[in-house]
């Protein structure tokens, strides 16, 4: 099965994402961590591609091992940073002979500072729409890419940033994932957006629970998302972690039901590899298990 087909059913998708564990007592807590989301019976699963591609084995590796468990559904994150059309390909084709279906196809950032000006390598691909086209070409897999509910930080305005959206979903993407925000109505904007310039494919919204103070500042900076002043000061003024926790659970929890209730296609749960936060939203959801 793929995302796609998961996407097909009608039914909210749930799924979560994980990075690829750095070192061997790092690989345990990852497989506890997959293990317990496992148990809730995800609609897929996706494993980051470190920045810089500075992950390429440990990702391909990780993706292989969540196919052989054939429980899951994982998608594999693959950017253009740093890669040749050669190397890419040679990446697709690991994926292809361990019979991984799913990539989400992302541009990446300029290694070092993400928001810094953008040079493609020079056998590369320049764009998304690039690799999707690619990805496409190499094989049977299901394509999604990235949406930005705040406008990606580097685009000059919304016109661009729908027009090379929408240039994504032409190209082959079958559903796009969005980068975390905090306010619903952001989603919520775009979504319509998007339909208004005649584009149906599906939009998932991710979630990323808040349950640091200075963690979450720091995400938000880096992707170019708003953290909500009301939110911010709520978390600022919470004292001890486990005020934080709540306050970040309660938020995902409301941005959760609000998306499903506006017919949102899914959830993306960001874990961090740990899986405690989000089973208690999941709980608090009273969402089903998304698969049989
Ligand atoms: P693009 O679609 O190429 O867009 C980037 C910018 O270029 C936008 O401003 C766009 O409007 C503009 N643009 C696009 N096409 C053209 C064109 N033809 N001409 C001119 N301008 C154009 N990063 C990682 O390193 N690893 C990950 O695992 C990872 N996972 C992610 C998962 C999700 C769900 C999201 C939302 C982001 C993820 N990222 C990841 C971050 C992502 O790589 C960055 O946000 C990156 O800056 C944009 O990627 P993109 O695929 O949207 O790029």
């Amino acid at each position: 099965a793929t995302v796609k087909e998961a996407l097909a059913s009608g039914r909210p998708t749930i799924s979560f994402e994980f990075f690829p564990p750095k070192d061997g007592a790092a690989t345990g807590r990852f497989w506890e961590c997959v293990r317990e989301i496992e148990a809730v019976r995800p609609s897929f699963v996706s494993i980051t591609y470190g920045a810089g591609g500075s992950t390429r084995d440990r990702t391909i590796d990780v993706v292989a091992a969540v196919a052989r468990t054939a429980t899951m559904i994982p998608v594999a994150h693959l950017t253009a940073v740093g890669h040749s059309v050669a190397d890419l390909r040679l990446i697709l084709e690991r994926y292809r002979e361990a019979g991984v279906r799913d990539v989400l196809a992302l541009r990446g950032d300029p290694p070092g500072d993400p928001q810094a000006e953008w040079v493609p390598h020079p056998r590369g691909v320049a764009h998304a729409v690039d690799l999707v086209r690619l990805i496409r070409e190499h094989g049977d897999f299901t394509v999604g890419v990235a949406a930005f509910p705040e406008k990606h930080p580097r685009s000059p305005d919304w016109e661009s940033e729908i027009r090379h959206f929408v240039d994504k979903c032409r190209a082959g993407a079958d559903y796009a994932i969005t980068q975390m925000f905090f306010d619903v109505e952001d989603y919520l904007r775009l979504r319509d957006r998007v339909a208004a310039a005649g584009c149906d494919v599906k939009i998932i919204p991710e979630i990323m629970p808040v349950t640091d103070a200075a963690q979450i500042e720091r995400f938000a900076a880096l992707s170019g998302a708003t953290l909500p002043e009301p939110l911010a000061s709520r978390v600022r003024s919470a004292g001890d972690p486990a005020a934080v926790r709540a306050i970040g659970v309660e938020h995902a929890t409301m941005m959760g039901a609000r998306l499903l209730a506006e017919g949102a296609p899914g959830l993306h749960f960001i874990t961090l590899n740990r899986a405690g936060v989000v089973l208690d939203i999941h709980r608090a959801l009273g969402l089903p298990a998304a698969r049989p």
